[in-house]
């Protein structure tokens, strides 16, 4: 075994979120010394590659889940703020790397794309309507359009409208500003920028294979995977940005904040079409509802991708179930992430989840003329041949001990760390990438408590003028810098009236 290396930081993963925090922290610190490990021979390998996510930047403008419907028939918009203004505090952050002038162009994986939300039947046209009743006067959503004329739709969605029956009760919304975000190119991109400073490393071909306590510190044990040689690393902070895979090396970590915790590993495949005579027709990303009693990440959407410049779409996800938590990963990963402290919760949510799990194996077990008849209910007139069945990445649900139910399945992230501020993991998946910034800047207030309220904090409010919270309720500080963001980011073309906040 080698000798110990020290460095300041280990980030387990090159992912969005490893990749991200990497950068923050050099920016906050340029002197700080840190290595990411990577087990694939590339970044965004997993989940961040461009065709294993579906690219949404998701902003709250057309993802219906994000806003339930209450008994009385309110629409509860809570959630779709908050994201979006999440999305905004990462546009921020890109905006300020793009402004660099060394980060490269930020076309590479940002482009603008409108979000739609498009309903069927009654009740489906009384939510939407609803909904855009309640969203739209908010600052952030104010742009927002709603129709139920079929002409009009016709327009927005020129593959969606033909081949409908005459009568069929629809309706849709759209903003034009929704994006696409390739977040493979960003993680790459982000990498490469990361390399290009002092004292920052990126490993590939490395598998982080365990974690010991090391005074304040950590020791991680690196193995590479061509020549099985093994190496230490100290650390005084970790992060296990390992996606999937992040919730066996947590529990590695033996920390008191990992006990009860368990993973629901979630497949997906999608139909993707290359034919440009048909992607040329659909210049959006449709959301609509999912089907009753299917988990939240199986809403079916009708996506243009914007991916090295060419342009295809996408349609699903499909669902499906697999013991694996990384689509590289092994069909042992599930069972052997049951431990003492989270057999209970796991099998409570088995019993309690098995309309899910029952969903799930219809999902895997649906032949493709079935997966083109739930495309068709976008699309129509879609013909078989232009669509192939492409697998996407793998979402880990994280699984929590609860006090009523044993256990509970939980849909979004969770951030867990040590008390000591020198260990952190990211578990689960939604709504992912597109807030991957606001998650690494609650990483570094919960573990680096001191520096971002001390050293760091001058750093932080140039580079991030407006957190969440304060988009969320100033109407004036928000179009500002939206404005200013889409401009840097060449969403849309610069105006006399654009505001500079720098
Ligand atoms: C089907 C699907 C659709 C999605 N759609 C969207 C979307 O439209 N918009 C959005 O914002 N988000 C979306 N997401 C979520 C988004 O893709 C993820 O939240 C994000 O990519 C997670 O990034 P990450 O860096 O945590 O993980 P990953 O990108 O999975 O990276 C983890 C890395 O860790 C490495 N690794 C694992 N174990 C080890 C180890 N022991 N040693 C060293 N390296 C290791 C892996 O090889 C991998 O490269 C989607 C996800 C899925 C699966």
């Amino acid at each position: 075994m080698a000798h110990n290396e020290a460095v300041d930081v280990v980030l387990v993963g090159a992912g969005i979120m490893s990749a991200t925090l990497a950068v923050l922290l050099k920016e906050l610190d340029p002197a700080i010394k840190l290595e990411v490990v990577e087990l694939m021979d590339s970044g965004a390998a997993e989940s961040s590659n461009p065709w294993n996510n579906a690219g949404t930047g998701h902003a709250g403008l057309c993802e219906l889940n994000y806003t339930p419907q209450a008994a009385d028939g309110n629409v509860d918009i809570k959630k779709a703020v908050h994201i979006n203004t999440q999305f905004e505090v990462s546009k921020q952050f890109w905006s300020y790397l793009t402004k660099k002038g060394t980060f490269g162009s930020c076309k590479t994986f940002i482009s603008p794309v409108p979000h739609l939300s498009f309903v069927q039947g009654n009740d489906g046209v009384s939510f939407l309507k609803e909904r855009f009743k309640t969203l739209s006067k908010h600052h952030a959503f104010s742009d927002m359009e709603y129709t139920e004329d079929k002409a009009t739709m016709a327009e927005w969605m020129p593959l969606m409208m033909p081949g409908r029956p005459a009568d069929e009760v629809v309706a849709a919304t759209r903003v034009m500003n929704g994006t696409d975000v390739n977040f493979g190119a960003l993680t790459n991109q982000l990498l490469k920028h990361l390399t290009s400073a002092p004292d920052a490393q990126v490993k590939y071909c490395k598998r982080v294979t365990g974690l010991k306590r090391n005074g304040s510190g950590w020791t991680v044990s690196i193995k590479d995977v061509n020549s099985g040689n093994s190496r230490e690393v100290d650390a005084r902070f970790v992060f296990l940005g390992a996606g999937g895979a992040a919730l066996p090396l947590l529990q590695a970590s033996g920390i008191e904040e990992s006990k009860g915790f368990g993973g629901f590993p979630i497949s997906g495949q999608w139909l993707r079409c290359d034919n440009p005579e048909v992607v040329k027709h659909h210049q959006a990303k449709v959301y609509s509802q999912a089907a009753v009693g299917s988990p939240p990440m199986s809403v079916p959407h009708l996506d243009t991708r914007v991916v090295d410049g060419n342009k295809s779409l996408l349609f699903g996800p499909y669902a499906g179930f697999t013991t694996k938590f990384l689509k590289h990963g092994s069909f042992m990963d599930l069972p052997m992430s049951v431990r003492a402290g989270n057999i209970g919760p796991m099998l409570a949510v088995a019993k309690n989840n098995m309309d899910l799990t029952k969903y799930l194996v219809s999902e895997v077990m649906q032949s493709m003329e079935q997966r083109l008849d739930s495309l068709r209910r976008f699309y129509p007139e879609a013909k078989a041949e232009d669509w192939r069945l492409e697998v996407a990445g793998q979402r880990v649900q994280i699984i929590k001990k609860d006090p009523k139910k044993g256990g509970v399945l939980q849909f979004g992230t969770e951030l867990v760390a040590a008390k000591d501020g020198s260990l952190a993991a990211l578990l689960g998946a939604s709504p992912g990438a597109s807030v991957t910034v606001s998650i690494m800047l609650e990483l570094i207030e919960k573990c680096f408590p001191n520096k971002a309220s001390g050293e760091w904090a001058a750093k932080l409010a140039e580079i991030f003028p407006a957190r969440e919270r304060v988009l969320e309720t100033d109407a004036a500080l928000y179009r500002k810098i939206n404005a200013h963001n889409n401009v840097a980011l060449e969403l849309v073309e610069a105006s006399n009236e654009t505001e500079s906040y720098a």
